[in-house]
């Protein structure tokens, strides 16, 4: 029997299975799909997934296959330079390809122990008291004592559990591939600036070698987005919205993608939660779903080891839904206001016209780029300092770094005054006595998620804190 079977190997299955694996939790990926897909999605790391990245030591991997792009134009598109003082050591877009970032997830994720099997669909779940029992469609079923669904946007999971996935539905649908195109750089420069006056869901993005990126809006809204479009069917397209097919050929792969913001009721139902495109979908304008599913899976990994363990404090796992929901209703907002800005009618352009004014002044463009990158996150963890419910930045210390800390996934107490201890939560907690100039408290009790859960120098006040995150000694 598993511990843990994940459904689903996008990032979000992949990161949360690596997550398990540190925590020694046995783990079963399984994906529908034979083979990853081909079609590149996401194009880019935002600022707090790079960071996730760098706390737990992938960092250079994720550096060596991407390329860093300025933030400052994500917002909506509008293009401004990338605000100074953003609040991290990595104040940029690290542009780099969904199925490479999937690739180096999976890698990483089996490197620690995980198993995946791919050409597994999961078509059935029961749950009971001690466990999970999952049915492949060949009618193969398998145990675990949790199972997790992140499956992506149309949810074979969510769906068997009967959570609700109320919002809105696709309005508009929007065609995607990669394919050799005929007609000069220069031409389909000049078309795409022409068109992107109305309409911004149109592009040809040159990948080298005569392969271009093309998006273009399709007629209607497919009744079974899973189809591919044919090339046919862009040709039609690009006549009828830019008025030649610019002799689109030779297609990589081809994509359709929809508009539609919803967000699931619950993220949990017993034995079984929800992470990722599972959870939440909305439009890629501002390139932030695979951002938000890795960060689920960041979120929820160690609280979920904890539970197989059998250290964690009563209602940890319920936390995972109570912080990160609220995280992608807040994000699903951000895309609804981006797509309005992003119209072509008079009343969102001057809305639009007047935000770009307003993104001049520093702080408006920060508190907006901060959205993006999810930087701004701050989880509820009550009164206190400043600090605390936010993410801990990295800082340089006297011996080293503290992200070179974290890459085990315990907590760790970083204590500036020498007298702390962990006491009889050493086994979760490491206790690192050193010194930064970056740091002006005496000491940060982080979660495994790089979130501060303490600030202060009072042993006492330490060991009554403890607990919350980290179930008895
Ligand atoms: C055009 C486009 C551009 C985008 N650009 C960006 C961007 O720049 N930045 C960004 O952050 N995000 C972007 N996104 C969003 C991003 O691609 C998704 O949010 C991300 O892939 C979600 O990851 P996931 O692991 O949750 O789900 P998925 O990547 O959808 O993975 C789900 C996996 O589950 C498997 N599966 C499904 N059903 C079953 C089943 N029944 N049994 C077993 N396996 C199953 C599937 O085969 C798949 O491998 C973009 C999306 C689109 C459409």
């Amino acid at each position: 029997m598993f511990d843990v079977i994940v459904v689903g190997a996008g990032p979000t299955g992949l990161m949360l299975a690596a997550e398990l694996r540190l925590h020694e939790v046995r783990v079963l990926v399984l994906d529908r799909d034979a083979q990853p897909t081909r079609v590149v999605r996401s194009l880019g790391l935002h600022a707090r997934s790079i960071e996730v990245m760098d706390q737990r030591g992938l960092l250079e991997r994720f550096l060596e296959h991407g390329k860093q792009r300025p933030v400052g134009g994500f917002f909506a598109g509008i293009d401004k330079p990338t605000p100074a003082r953003l609040d991290g050591a990595h104040g940029y877009v690290l542009a780099i390809r969904q199925p490479v970032t999937d690739r180096l997830l999976a890698e990483r994720a089996v490197e620690l122990g995980a198993e995946l099997r791919r050409g597994h669909e999961v078509v059935g779940l029961e749950q009971d008291d001690t466990g999970v029992d999952v049915t492949l469609a060949d009618g193969t079923t398998l145990r675990s004592r949790y199972a997790v669904g992140c499956d992506g946007g149309r949810s074979t999971v969510r769906k068997l559990l009967g959570i609700g996935f109320p919002g809105e539905p696709a309005g508009v649908e929007t065609l995607l591939g990669e394919m050799e195109v005929d007609a000069p750089p220069e031409t389909l420069a000049a078309v795409t600036a022409e068109v992107r006056k109305t309409e911004q869901r149109f592009g040809f993005l040159p990948l080298g070698d005569g392969v271009y990126r093309v998006l273009v809006p399709a007629e209607g809204v497919a009744e079974d987005r899973a189809v591919a479009p044919t090339i046919e069917e862009f040709r039609q397209r690009l006549r009828a919205v830019a008025g030649a097919d610019f002799g689109v050929r030779s297609p990589r792969w081809l994509s359709r993608f929809g508009d539609a913001t919803r967000l699931a009721e619950r993220y949990r139902a017993g034995r079984v939660l929800l992470a990722g495109d599972a959870a939440h979908v909305h439009p890629p304008t501002g390139g932030q779903g695979l951002n938000l599913g890795v960060q689920d899976a960041f979120n929820l990994g160690w609280k979920l080891a904890a539970e197989v363990s059998g250290w964690a404090p009563d209602g940890l796992l319920d936390t995972y839904e109570a912080e990160r929901r609220p995280v992608a209703a807040d994000v699903l907002d951000t895309t609804r206001a981006q797509m309005e800005l992003m119209s072509a009618e008079p009343g969102p352009r001057a809305v639009r016209r007047l935000l770009a004014e307003l993104m001049d002044f520093e702080v408006v463009h920060r508190h907006l780029i901060g959205k993006i990158t999810a930087l701004d996150v701050r989880y509820d963890f009550g009164e206190g300092h400043e600090l605390l419910g936010r993410r801990m930045r990295d800082v340089r210390l006297e011996r080293g770094r503290l992200y070179e800390l974290t890459r085990a996934g315990r907590g760790l107490l970083l204590d500036q005054t020498g007298r702390l201890s962990v006491g009889g939560w050493a086994d979760r907690v490491d206790h690192v006595v050193d010194v930064s100039e970056e740091l002006d408290v005496p000491a940060v009790l982080l979660r495994p998620d790089g979130h501060v859960a303490w600030v202060g120098a009072d042993q006492r006040d330490l060991l009554d804190h403890l607990p919350r995150w980290f179930g008895a000694a």
